[in-house]
């Protein structure tokens, strides 16, 4: 050890100061190279700073508390001579932080046959080969939750990460215009509804007066910190993020148009993470901007005085519970005999009755919107119902129908994937598609659409691509309208069960006997919970009632550790709470419960 490196906080993405939280090392403590030094924290993130070289700490240059920014000394490390040039040598993005250089990776013609290596000897990070042939270990196509995610997981797992992305902000629907944007605007139409019944027990507001223009910049300020946190989590883990949109052009080739120039990149491995688009339905005037989607519904251009929602599903209701909180008449054409099929109909009741009778909402169930014309006077819709039909004008329309998959628009043949009919990519359970060096996930993949589902599977196909084995094997994903009253279920429901045939036994406890929901003036809910008759597991439940989606994580744990009807009556749940209610259930199924009288059951 004859030389003494200066080690400094490397580009953290940002030139704000964040604070040093944690302090991982002390002086003569023997360092690796990538070993932890210190944690730091700002208000997006907390990231530890590997050393980027081997050596002994001489000398601690901060301490827990202090604040610090890209550039300031950490420490003083003692190393060999050899250890000291190679640092040097390093670039000085990556010399503070000792992460791969990246800046090397080139846009490059397609390599040849012989330069390909076999897909299967590229899986470890550590692969030499794929770092000399390709341009990138691994290539990412979509930055949504699942895209970004298993971007940045592959990163930390030591993989050059090339991640696309055909609009200049990362995070796709969920954060730019789906969930986070969705339930920002949600939480106010809850308070308002909120404020609103308060009036029953002796404290009234008027009517609320509505800036839509704040409002509006409000939800845009929530998206903007979430996405803008991921671009500096991106560079902080140097993952190269392109802009553009991708189309294969061969088993290992990418083909990107950006905004300047038709750009190639030559990759190991790949994950798809296209997503998912909204449906179409025909006789539908698009063009008129008051037929809206989701994405423009979240625009408020303005409140209308009535809405039409097309699609009596998750996304539509909680996008009506937001324009029905802000005053406009709702009128809800759902073509199957049940707002949000799928779910089980005990649990949507409470909801059905909460649009009917509080938001003063029209519901047409089995009813089909045949064709929308556009006039002056506004949007002219025909509803053809089970036993009539009718025209009926409204200011506009909201079409929330379903979303498909993205499968269509990636020229996947060109690469040897499969695609289905409908545009889904079919994946093992390692999230490999029928090509072992592409992966696929999220929605792009199949049913459920959900950000957490993308999220979980994102981190199997990174660490598969990692070389490491990993498999999706969720029991069970829960699913959450974020309505008022909120409904969340998981695992078997009623309707399944019936579906397939399987047997259960079904614990309820009303949320009428629970103190707290007294308290807040919310006695609609219930827990519902599906018990096995042999072995009395736990195998789904539903939840309906404010804060469902918060308490079904506890139902989601439960299934995926095998928990009997046992485990969770003996769980002592805090009182009170709404979370008591399924504790309650459990002892109703067990027979053990005093909450409540129920005859004796066995
Ligand atoms: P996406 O988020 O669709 O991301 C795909 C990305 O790929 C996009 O950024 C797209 O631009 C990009 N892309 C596509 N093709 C290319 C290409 N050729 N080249 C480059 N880039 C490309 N889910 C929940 O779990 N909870 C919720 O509360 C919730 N609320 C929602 C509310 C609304 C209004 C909507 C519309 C959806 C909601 N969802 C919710 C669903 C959730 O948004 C999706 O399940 C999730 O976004 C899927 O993530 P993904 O990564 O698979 O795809």
């Amino acid at each position: 050890m004859d030389h003494l490196s200066e080690v400094r906080v490397p580009d953290l993405g940002t030139d704000d100061s964040v604070d040093v939280v944690e302090v991982l090392v002390a002086a003569g403590d023997q360092i690796a190279l990538e070993d932890s030094l210190i944690t730091l924290e700002s208000d997006k993130a907390s990231m530890d700073v590997p050393s980027p070289v081997a050596g002994k700490v001489r000398e601690l240059k901060v301490k827990r508390g202090d604040t610090i920014t890209q550039g300031s000394l950490i420490l003083l490390m003692e190393v060999t001579e050899e250890a000291a040039s190679e640092f040097l040598e390093m670039p000085s993005e990556s010399a503070g932080s000792a992460t791969r250089d990246e800046s090397s990776a080139h846009f490059s013609a397609e390599p040849s046959a012989a330069e390909r290596i076999d897909p299967a000897a590229s899986v470890s990070p550590a692969s030499a080969t794929a770092a000399e042939t390709y341009d990138t270990d691994l290539v990412v196509i979509g930055a949504g939750v699942g895209g970004y995610t298993a971007a940045f997981r592959a990163a930390d797992l030591g993989l050059r990460v090339t991640l696309i992305e055909r609009y200049p902000v990362l995070g796709g629907v969920c954060l730019n215009v789906g969930c986070i944007p969705s339930k920002a605007l949600l939480h106010v139409a809850e308070v308002v509804h909120e404020a609103g019944a308060l009036a029953e027990h002796g404290v009234s507001f008027g009517p609320p007066e509505v800036d839509l223009d704040r409002l509006r910049s409000w939800k845009t300020e929530v998206v903007g910190r979430l996405t803008g946190g991921l671009r500096a989590l991106a560079k902080r883990r140097n993952v190269r993020v392109v802009e553009g949109t991708a189309q294969f052009a061969g088993p290992h080739e990418i083909e990107i148009d950006g905004s300047d120039e038709l750009q190639k990149l030559s990759f190991a491995q790949a994950t798809i993470a296209a997503g998912s688009r909204v449906v179409k339905i025909p006789g539908v005037p698009y063009d008129d901007p008051r037929v809206m989607d989701s994405t423009d519904a979240l625009e408020l251009a303005e409140t209308p005085e009535s809405l039409l929602l097309v699609g009596g599903g998750i996304i539509g209701l909680e996008m009506a519970m937001v324009y029905g909180a802000l005053g406009t008449k709702l009128t809800v054409v759902e073509l199957l005999d049940g707002l949000i099929p799928g779910c089980d109909r005990d649990l949507v009741k409470p909801l059905e009755k909460r649009l009917r009778k509080d938001l003063d909402a029209e519901i047409h169930l089995g009813t089909k919107v045949a064709a929308i014309e556009s006039s002056e006077a506004g949007l002219i819709a025909t509803l053809v119902g089970p036993d009539s039909s009718k025209s009926s004008t409204f200011d506009r329309a909201l079409i929330a129908v379903g979303r498909r998959p993205n499968g269509d628009l990636l020229n996947a043949g060109a690469a040897g994937v499969a695609v289905d009919e409908r545009g889904f990519i079919a994946v093992d359970r390692s999230q490999r598609t029928n090509q072992p060096h592409i992966y696929a996930i999220g929605d792009i993949v199949g049913e459920p659409m959900l950000a957490h589902k993308a999220a979980h599977q994102a981190k199997v196909a990174a660490e598969n691509a990692a070389g490491e084995k990993s498999a999706f094997d969720a029991r069970a994903i829960p699913s959450v309208a974020y309505t008022d009253p909120e409904i969340a279920w998981v695992g078997l429901s009623e309707l399944e069960a019936r579906e397939t045939g399987t047997s259960y036994e079904k614990a309820v406890f009303p949320w009428s006997a629970s103190g707290r929901s007294l308290g807040m003036g919310r006695t609609d809910g219930r827990t519902k919970l599906l018990f096995d008759p042999e072995t009395k597991r736990l195998l789904g439940a539903g939840i309906v009632g404010p804060g469902a989606g918060d308490l079904i994580s506890e139902i989601a744990l439960a299934i995926e550790m095998d928990c009997e009807a046992t485990d969770l009556a003996l769980t002592i749940h805090p009182h009170p709470t709404v979370s008591e209610t399924i504790g309650f259930a459990a002892e109703a199924f067990e027979g053990t419960i005093t909450d409540l009288y129920l005859p004796k059951r066995r």
